[in-house]
């Protein structure tokens, strides 16, 4: 399969990485369909030639059925899924300089779980019936983040993106023989509005000492693995790490 003329689903394809895929797929003639969250950015999608989009949050599973049965019924059929949509989220298992809230909020675990991980089952699970029922296959790759291997300080974040591995793992096995392909991208850190929002300047620094290629990754990097693994029909089950290095 190449990038030219595939029907791409991304989810959270509103900002950020998602976003810059969206673009990269559309300038390679790709017909792209977007599951996001942020209504204005909705609308933004669907100004873009050869994008729809619908509103949706992927971590509520009826949310998810709606959204993919108005996509269907549209006839937008993917043949390549990306789970991209994710929040990032930061907090100590136990906060020892806090007399009161001292424990990971179990609000924060659920939520990050559910837009991290539930989604991630939820869209490909449909997707994949759909596509069964007509006889027909796809490539599903997931973004995952090199914190799946453990990080400090992100007990819910590292969790799910285990999780997404797993997943990724997993359906390789159960539906390969079936002709679906699974591949997770497991990016260190990017230079994304994200990324600045949730680190300062003097904790990037510090970290870019720790990349053996002293920088921090961008966007485009994410896209050229993603084209790389559409493109490769031999890869199927792996976690391709996108990080400088850093995780070795
Ligand atoms: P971002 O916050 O810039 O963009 C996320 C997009 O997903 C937004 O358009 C947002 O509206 C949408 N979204 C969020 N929750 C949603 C929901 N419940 N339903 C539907 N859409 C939803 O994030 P990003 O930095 O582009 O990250 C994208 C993915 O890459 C995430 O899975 C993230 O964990 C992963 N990642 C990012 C980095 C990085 O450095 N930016 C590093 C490692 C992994």
């Amino acid at each position: 399969m190449t990038t030219a003329g595939p029907h791409v689903l991304i989810t959270g394809g509103g900002r950020g990485i998602g976003r810059h895929l969206v673009n990269g797929f559309l300038a390679n003639g790709a017909a792209v369909g977007v599951l996001e969250y942020d209504s204005d950015l909705c609308d933004e999608l669907q100004q873009l030639d050869g994008c729809s989009a619908w509103q949706c949050d992927v971590s509520d599973a009826d949310d998810v059925d709606l959204a993919l049965s108005a996509a269907f019924d549209a006839n937008f059929v993917p043949n390549v899924l990306i789970n991209n949509a994710g929040i990032i989220h930061s907090e100590p298992l136990v906060n020892m300089l806090s007399r009161d809230d001292r424990v990971h909020s179990r609000a924060a675990w659920k939520r990050v779980l559910a837009v991290d991980l539930d989604s991630v089952f939820f869209v490909t699970s449909r997707v994949i019936d759909y596509l069964l029922a007509r006889r027909q296959t796809a490539v599903v790759i997931s973004i995952s983040s090199i914190s799946a291997s453990g990080n400090a300080g992100q007990s819910a974040y590292a969790a799910a993106k285990a999780g997404v591995n797993a997943l990724t793992k997993t359906w390789a096995r159960e539906l390969g023989p079936l002709g679906f392909r699974f591949a997770s991208v497991a990016p260190g850190f990017l230079d994304t509005p994200s990324t600045r929002s949730a680190l300062s300047e003097t904790t990037l620094d510090r970290l870019k000492q720790q990349i053996p290629l002293r920088a921090l990754g961008d966007v485009d990097h994410i896209w050229q693995t993603v084209r790389f693994l559409i493109e490769n029909d031999y890869v199927n089950g792996t976690v391709v790490e996108v990080d400088g290095g850093l995780v070795l």
